[in-house]
């Protein structure tokens, strides 16, 4: 059965677009940590760990999420995007790019914002400008 990720990839579950080419997709998580916390997966491939991609997939993971976290921080105030794998909830593998201007915006169990649709619509929107500039 196919993961809620390579639904989301499939345009099955609605997200908030951020980037996308034939292999990867990046989308907003709907629990930022921080505004503009972003998740960037492989569409094709659903294994729940990321260390067990295969060397192609997982290169090509890793160079996707470098173009969206330069999205990312051009589009959001920050002093860094960090980034994180945790995979403790959605087995298919994903990256985590968070905007950060303290090392505790990387804390997992802080609780996380709430934004309005209109803020996740808009700070997707300011991401995927900035990608599709690049
Ligand atoms: P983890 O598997 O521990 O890396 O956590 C999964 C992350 O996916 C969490 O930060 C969730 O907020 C996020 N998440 C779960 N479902 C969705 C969804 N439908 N759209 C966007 N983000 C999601």
């Amino acid at each position: 059965m196919a993961t809620i990720f390579t639904k989301i990839a499939n345009g099955e579950i609605p997200s908030y677009k951020v980037a996308e080419n034939d292999e990867f997709y990046a989308f907003l998580d709907i629990n930022p940590l921080t505004k503009g916390h972003t998740l960037v997966i492989p569409k094709h491939v659903e294994d729940d760990y990321i260390f067990h991609l295969d060397e192609e997939t997982y290169m090509g993971l890793c160079a996707f999420a470098r173009k969206v976290a330069q999205a990312v921080g051009k589009a959001i105030p920050c002093k860094r995007v960090g980034v994180a794998v945790l995979g403790m909830e959605v087995p298919h593998t994903h990256i985590h790019l968070v905007p950060l201007q303290t090392e505790g915006d990387l804390d997992f169990r802080k609780p996380k914002l709430e934004l309005s649709q209109e803020e996740f619509v808009a700070i997707a929107a300011s991401i995927r400008a900035a990608f599709e500039q690049n």
